[in-house]
């Protein structure tokens, strides 16, 4: 109690907590209807000969008086309040849009990766909106790789299963994103329809200095190859982080060390005439 005799269930902090709350849920509408979303592109690469395999499409949020907003913050407002939906369907478009220009310019060796967010498999028909989209585009699904979270991966329906299913026949590939942090186990594992594992960043953070979590990743390789899945690991920042990394056999990096997400613009004047593969 506040030594009055009444209990205070909300502090000031978490006053504020919902004002801010609210306050981005009527700005990020807003901002679907004035257009100040973008899109950042960030690629990753293999450790061997840094060649692309793929980039992550990573959403932008450029407000007009706080400036840009970091997803982390207001991705899972949106995913409350379910304007997830219209802006993920966005996200896919432009998405698939851009890697078509950029395979229609050569780069036809490189894929579009995509977060597709739990609300979005709980309330899209996930084959039929990804087949839709690509036909709208006119990309092959062979460009496209969609990255679902552990979590949302162990909450998956049966349909939704059934859909990443016939996605993959079609050539489209599936990650397993922030793999760690969600306890999935090893049989689930060996019956996902997934293709690549993205080890989260809090491993790579760790592993040069807690022992055990070098252990972890060697065994996460180690399962990688077992099962026949391409392993990242995401935000590799430094010199040793890569090192260790490459000598634990994982495939694929993504990180500040290679590059931080960048505009079309900035992917497009390094890559295009030049022979990527
Ligand atoms: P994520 O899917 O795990 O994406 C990777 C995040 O790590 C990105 O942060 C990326 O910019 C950041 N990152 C990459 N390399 C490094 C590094 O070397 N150091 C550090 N410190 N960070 C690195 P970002 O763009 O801020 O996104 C944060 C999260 O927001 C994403 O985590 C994802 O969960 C969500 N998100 C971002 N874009 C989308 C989207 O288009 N759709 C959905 N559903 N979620 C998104
Ligand atoms: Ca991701
Ligand atoms: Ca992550
Ligand atoms: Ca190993």
């Amino acid at each position: 109690t506040d030594g009055r005799g009444i209990y205070r269930v909300y502090s000031p902090e978490m006053g504020n907590k919902m004002r801010r709350y609210h306050y981005l849920l009527e700005e990020m509408r807003l901002a679907m209807a004035s257009q100040n979303f973008s899109l950042s592109f960030q690629p990753i690469v293999d450790v061997h000969d840094f060649s692309i395999d793929y980039f992550e499409c990573l959403v932008r949020w450029h407000h007009p008086t706080e400036g840009s907003i970091s997803p982390a913050e207001f991705i899972p407002i949106a995913e409350d309040s379910n304007l997830i939906l219209e802006l993920g369907n966005w996200i896919l478009i432009e998405a698939c849009r851009q890697m078509a220009a950029w395979y229609n310019a050569g780069m036809n060796k490189v894929r579009m990766s995509v977060n597709i967010s739990g609300v979005q498999l709980a309330h899209v028909p996930l084959h039929d909106w990804i087949i839709e989209t690509l036909n709208k585009v006119g990309l092959p699904p062979k460009a496209l790789l969609l990255e679902i979270t552990e979590s949302c991966f162990i909450d998956a329906s049966e349909q939704v299963i059934s859909d990443l299913d016939k996605l993959r026949k079609l050539g489209v590939l599936i990650a397993i994103d922030d793999f760690g942090t969600g306890f999935s186990s090893l049989s689930t594992l060996a019956n996902l329809p997934v293709d690549v594992i993205k080890i989260d960043k809090l491993f790579i953070d760790q592993a040069n200095i807690n022992p055990k979590y070098e252990k972890i990743l060697n065994s996460i390789s180690d399962l990688g190859k077992t099962l026949d899945l391409k392993i990242v690991a995401e935000g590799v920042e430094t010199a040793p982080q890569f090192e260790l990394v490459k000598k634990l056999g994982i495939d694929c990096i993504q990180g500040y060390l290679i590059s931080r997400p960048e505009t079309s613009k900035d992917v497009g004047s390094k890559l295009i005439g030049q022979n990527v593969n």
